[in-house]
């Protein structure tokens, strides 16, 4: 999946849990299930020369900056408007363990080689991965994005 859809799943379950040793590896293994809804993302058929050229390296980092961007403006959100900073500190952690797995690929993306951890990583992601075809690849991460957004607005009292 983009990581714009894992961050949201990862600040639900932080929103939804609260307490960070639960919410935190939780995260990090959402990632994991995540992968497993049928899913389009930058990707998808295409080979590893692909994959550092091109439009690609831009669409990731854009998708980055977006899920930094989500996670960050519910960890704000939820320090300054809601006061709360043991819940902001959750959502932050929470949000980099929902992405983690994807960071640790990336030095198998873009290095020849790569540390040993990091490949065991890379080898769970490519088993777990479930490709779809656009444009129902794109709904599929739509709805878990909407779905997300439902939960963490009923949990910080927004709805
Ligand atoms: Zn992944």
């Amino acid at each position: 999946m983009l990581l714009t859809p894992h961050t949201f799943v990862g600040v639900a379950l932080a929103t939804s849990l609260q307490n960070p040793f639960i919410a935190v590896p939780l995260s990090f293994a959402m990632h994991l299930l995540g992968d497993k809804v049928p899913h389009w993302d930058f990707y998808s058929n295409s080979t590893k020369e692909e994959r550092v050229k091109g439009w690609r390296p831009l669409a990731v980092m854009a998708d980055l900056v977006t899920g930094v961007a989500v996670g960050l403006t519910f960890t704000y959100f939820v320090l300054w408007k809601q006061q709360n900073p043991d819940l902001a500190l959750t959502i932050f952690l929470s949000g980099i363990a929902s992405v983690l797995p994807d960071a640790l690929e990336g030095p198998y993306i873009y290095m020849k080689s790569e540390p040993k951890l990091f490949s065991y990583m890379t080898k769970i992601q490519r088993r777990l991965q479930f490709q779809a075809p656009l444009p129902w690849g794109l709904l599929t991460q739509l709805l878990v994005i909407v779905f997300s957004s439902l939960i963490i607005l009923k949990n910080l009292g927004l709805i």
